[in-house]
């Protein structure tokens, strides 16, 4: 029997623990990654997942996040998501109530939260607002002379919003999707993504969280893996199902994901920002990596009091 354990990335150590004692208590892989992330994306601290989460170009918060299985591989995602606090479980209610889908977006996803019983919650916070109006409403209107109506449909704004993701920098340290990978003790492996995407995005753009080969692959022949940061690299890159391919291929983790991220690096990208990857073996071997030094991931083994930190090879 395989030893339960739980990785994630930067900020994923606020719902670790929570991961882990659901491991501990012999809850699976699943169960253990729903719970940790929920409390992650129940973080008011935290701007890129769930609750004060940072919103598109308009000011709306639209969440992706995926689960998936290892053993046969079932995936259940959701993206665009207005208006629910908990995405990642919204995704597990697709991946066990409609097993005829996959991927939902948008209203859909939406009015099947709501068909399952989940309850809506503003996802905009002060914090979160302010950040926005900040960083995206004043720099349109130094831009433009004028505050343009942000009216959906609207030819001039959809410019300018686009003019603006364009001349937008690519954010300072890490990116902001959480990943968590699980194995438990019966031997299943878990990968859960959640995030509210690519900052002040272009309304209706979905991500690598909620796609799987690119932000999420599991696959208990080889292992699970999962990225953050510059979502369409790792789409373009299928980054986390080369990770996987790599493991299969008898590469250790952190050299599985060192490789992944230089097979997407070496792709053209105007607005180049960093990729970070994370993998776990069915045996239980785990590693990152990243494009900057300093960064790390978290781990818990049944043997941890609190989660502990590792470096991940930087690319
Ligand atoms: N990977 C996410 C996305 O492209 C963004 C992030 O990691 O912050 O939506």
């Amino acid at each position: 029997m395989p030893e339960a354990v739980i990785i994630g990335s930067e900020r994923s150590e606020v719902g670790l623990p929570t991961g882990m004692d659901v491991l501990r208590r012999g809850g699976s892989a699943l169960d253990a990654v729903e719970a940790a992330m929920r409390r992650c994306e129940d973080n008011p601290a935290d701007h890129y997942v769930g609750t004060a989460g940072l919103p598109n170009a308009q000011g709306v918060v639209e969440l992706d996040a995926s689960l998936m299985l290892g053993s046969g591989r079932q995936f259940g995602a959701v993206a665009a998501l207005r208006g629910y606090p908990n995405p990642i479980s919204v995704a597990r209610a697709v991946l066990e109530k409609l097993p005829q889908h996959s991927l939902l977006v948008g209203e859909g996803a939406a009015l099947f939260a709501a068909e399952n019983g989940f309850s809506t919650a503003e996802l905009l916070t002060d914090a979160s607002r302010e950040l926005w109006r900040k960083q995206v409403v004043q720099s349109r209107e130094s831009v433009e002379g004028e505050n343009t109506a942000a009216t959906d449909g609207d030819t001039r704004y959809r410019e300018s919003a686009l003019a603006l993701i364009r001349r937008l920098a690519p954010h300072d340290g890490p990116w902001g999707t959480i990943n968590i990978i699980a194995l438990d003790s019966s031997g299943e492996m878990c990968v859960g993504v959640s995030t509210s995407g690519y900052p002040y995005k272009y309304p209706g753009r979905v991500g690598d969280s909620a796609l799987p080969g690119a932000g999420n692959w599991c696959d208990l022949r080889a292992g699970g893996a999962a990225c953050t940061g510059r979502g369409e690299l790792s789409m373009r890159g299928g980054t986390a199902r080369t990770i996987v391919d790599l493991l299969a291929a008898g590469q250790d983790p952190s050299d599985a994901c060192r490789a992944a991220l230089a097979d997407a690096a070496t792709l053209p990208d105007d607005f180049r920002a960093e990729l970070r990857a994370l993998a776990l073996t069915p045996d239980g071997r785990h590693g990152g990596a990243a494009g900057q030094r300093g960064s790390v991931y978290a781990l818990m083994t049944d043997a941890s009091t609190e989660p502990e930190f590792r470096p991940r090879s930087v690319l």
